[in-house]
């Protein structure tokens, strides 16, 4: 019998030069300023793990240790993140005519968004590799998640925010204790301020998005967890709200990952990349048939978690776009907010702006022939509706304390 072990962690490859890198001392990004790129024992992992011994462990993302990063299970930072619900969409799917829709609602999970998954990976491991404090630009909820992770870890946090971030997330920071900042621009500008800052700083590790190789892998859980919640089988669409891409970069390392195990046979599923009318580089570039994106003009959706105008792994988004023969697309805020009420009328599910931009591309793509009315599709809702509670226009009466309902109200139930 081998050994017991609890992560099968190898070597950080460069994901431009496949340059080789120590995994075991704090890393950014490679000799090239690409990201870096976690890689596995997967001989090892597939001689000693099996799917059936996963199933009997708890239910949370450690459940994949073997392919985390952190080598001692001591160090794992956890609140309890990972195994969200995927749910059946029966009366939202026949309505847009694709009755095999399903959705995996990242927004039960500490903190209401699937950044809680990156920041539990990524703390965990900085914490292993002797990191005191964290710093990054965020559009909110990133910057949420890494200040309660930071916090449970004993460490320091450093965020920067646009102002225009949902305010939720500034009370999060504030309230696990982090060191804030609020910055009248977008997050490439809050990005800029902390690199500054970090540069004069001992002890802090910055961690935007793609600038440290561990925040992937936490989120790379989602794709073994939509296999897994399928029965280890693989949907034939996901659909991801893409920002930074590090969810769909992710899910696309996890498929590729589970194939070279032996856990998933067969095609991989098309991946698409959603985004904003308001802010769509990435659908720009692959519709222009470039492997890398030129950055957004003024930027703006309230799918605010999606407003990044430049991401540093665009070119991994879009070589998983395209090795997985999917798509991108960009949806208008009107249509996402739409597709936010239908999905909540019909099926009670509050979801986030971002995660109804994929909502909204299902109908599109539906209408266009590209989605098939028989096929399995899976949108990845990334974050809690709680999150966002401006995006929902309330009118409704008030009434004088003596006051009486009427009968029947016609506009809301229909
Ligand atoms: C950050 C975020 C996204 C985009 O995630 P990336 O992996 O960076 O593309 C989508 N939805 C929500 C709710 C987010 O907070």
């Amino acid at each position: 019998m081998p050994a017991a072990f609890f992560s099968a962690l190898d070597h950080l490859e460069c994901s431009r030069t496949g340059e080789v890198s120590d995994p075991d001392v704090v890393q950014g990004t490679s000799a090239v300023g690409a990201p870096l790129l976690a890689r596995y024992d997967l001989e090892r992992v597939r001689a000693t793990v099996t799917r059936e011994e996963i199933a009997g462990r708890a239910p949370d993302l450690w459940r994949y240790h073997e392919l985390l990063p952190v080598r001692d299970a001591r160090h794992v930072v956890s609140l309890g993140e990972g195994m969200t619900p995927m749910l059946d969409l029966p009366r939202y799917g026949a309505s847009v005519g694709v009755p095999g829709l399903r959705m995996k609602d990242e927004g039960l999970i500490p903190t209401g968004s699937f950044k809680a998954r990156g920041a539990a990976v990524g703390v965990s491991r900085a914490a292993e590799l002797g990191v005191t404090g964290i710093a990054m630009p965020t559009n909110g909820n990133a910057g949420a998640a890494w200040s309660v992770y930071a916090a449970r870890a004993g460490m320091r946090s450093l965020i920067a925010m646009p102002v225009d971030a949902p305010e939720i997330t500034r009370t999060e920071c504030v309230v696990s204790g982090a060191e804030l900042y609020l910055v009248d621009g977008l997050i490439g500008d809050a990005g800029k301020l902390v690199a500054a800052a970090v540069a004069e700083r001992e002890g802090y590790q910055e961690v935007s998005t793609l600038k440290e190789p561990y925040r992937l892998e936490g989120k790379k859980t989602m794709g073994y967890e939509i296999a897994e919640q399928l029965g280890w089988r693989a949907p034939d669409v996901i659909l991801y709200p893409t920002g930074g891409g590090v969810g769909i970069i992710g899910i696309h390392k996890a498929l590729l990952e589970m194939r070279e195990l032996g856990w998933l046979t067969g095609d991989l599923p098309r991946l698409v990349a959603v985004q904003a009318t308001g802010c769509a580089p990435i659908v720009d570039a692959f519709e222009r048939g470039d492997r890398e994106s030129v950055a957004a003009v003024d930027a703006r959706t309230v799918a605010f978690g999606i407003t990044v105008p430049k991401a540093l792994g665009d070119f991994l988004v879009l070589d998983a776009v395209r090795e997985t023969e999917g798509t991108a697309i960009a949806v208008s805020d009107e249509e996402l907010l739409a597709a936010q009420a239908a999905v909540a009328r019909a099926e009670g599910a509050f979801i986030c702006p971002e995660g109804a931009a994929c909502f909204a591309a299902v109908e599109r793509l539906r209408a266009s022939g590209w989605l098939r009315g028989d096929e399995n599709v899976v949108v990845l809702n990334t974050g809690s509706g709680l999150k966002y509670p401006e995006t929902v226009p309330v009118d409704v009466p008030t009434l004088p304390v003596h006051g009486r309902i009427p009968a029947r109200r016609g506009d809301a139930t229909a």
